[in-house]
């Protein structure tokens, strides 16, 4: 989760919590994301339009929202952690419950675990004939991992992402989860936020999409991203929408960048373009040094 400790603590705001989905291969990682994201009560109203565009955010019946982090694998999630970008709130552990737990679930349990982030276990396809849920709670145990059944605090929920039940089971304990947190942010200051992901686009240049951590990110904000800057020409949300601001836990596409950013990387709102392009020059400067001075002699 994101440090907080620089605000003032009346200065913040409840935050949407940061879900990270991790899982073995073909154990529904994608299916579990598609189908959550079906859930959102706003997707409708926008005409059901899905832009991928690494993260995406769910409004609730209640009106409290979640957002999902949607770059299934586990590399994502060591990547911007190797990066000292620790986005994800809560990680959700999607196991099939034909197959049971598998190296990459017991990766998973161990990135989770050192990343000090709390898991919820979803038991997926449990419509099979061969499901065995209870199998695969107690096949966690030898991982120490203790769900409630067997006596521990570890949330876990059976779910089909294929039938689409226990979908809001599992958002209820995510819910459950996230308030245990107390997840929080400033939205009243200049945004600041990490790139998910970032591709340079045939049509409108250089596009990072960006997850706000906390302040606001506005059309025409000054801003240096890792070792680029820019102004930011347009904000797209995951609808495909053009927005004109984005706050804490928003995942936003960013348009205006001088180049392409790497996922990782921090965006901080700044004073004026002087200041982005020399912070970004001295950035510039590092990477380069940093690869001379490791390139093989
Ligand atoms: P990922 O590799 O973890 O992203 O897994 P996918 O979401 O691509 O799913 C792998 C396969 O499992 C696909 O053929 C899905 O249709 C299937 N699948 C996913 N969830 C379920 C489920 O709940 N029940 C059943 N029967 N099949 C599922």
């Amino acid at each position: 989760a994101i440090d907080v400790s620089e605000d003032a603590p009346d200065s913040l705001r409840p935050r949407p919590p940061v879900v990270t989905i991790m899982g073995h291969v073909d154990h529904g990682k994608t299916s579990l994301l598609d189908a959550l994201r079906g859930t959102d009560v706003v997707r409708g109203e926008a005409g059901g339009i899905t832009q991928h565009i690494g993260a995406y955010q769910v409004t609730l019946k209640d009106k409290s929202r979640i957002t999902f982090l949607d770059t299934p694998g586990h590399e994502a999630f060591t990547q911007m952690r190797a990066r000292g970008a620790n986005v994800t709130d809560i990680v959700v552990l999607v196991v099939a419950a034909d197959d049971g737990l598998m190296p990459q679930t017991i990766e998973a349990i161990h990135h989770t675990k050192a990343a000090g982030v709390p898991m919820i276990v979803a038991i997926n396809k449990v419509d099979k004939y061969e499901a065995n849920p209870q199998r695969v709670r107690e096949r966690l145990l030898e991982h120490e991992v203790v769900v409630e059944e067997m006596g521990g605090d570890v949330q876990n929920v059976e779910v089909s992402a294929l039938k689409k039940t226990g979908l809001d089971d599992l958002i209820e304990k995510i819910q459950l989860q996230a308030e245990l947190l107390e997840l929080s942010a400033n939205p009243d200051r200049p945004g600041e936020g990490t790139v998910i992901e970032a591709k340079l686009d045939k049509g409108r240049g250089p596009v990072a999409t960006v997850l706000v951590n906390r302040g606001t990110l506005r059309v025409g904000d000054v801003f240096v991203i890792g070792a680029e800057s820019g102004k930011v020409r347009a904000l797209v949300d995951d609808k495909g929408r053009q927005i004109k601001e984005a706050g804490p836990a928003m995942p936003v596409e960013v348009l205006g960048i001088s180049g392409v950013p790497s996922a990782g990387d921090p965006i901080q709102v700044v004073e004026n373009e002087a200041r982005a392009r020399e912070v970004a020059e001295y950035r510039q400067s590092v990477l380069t040094q940093k690869r001379t001075t490791t390139a093989p002699a």
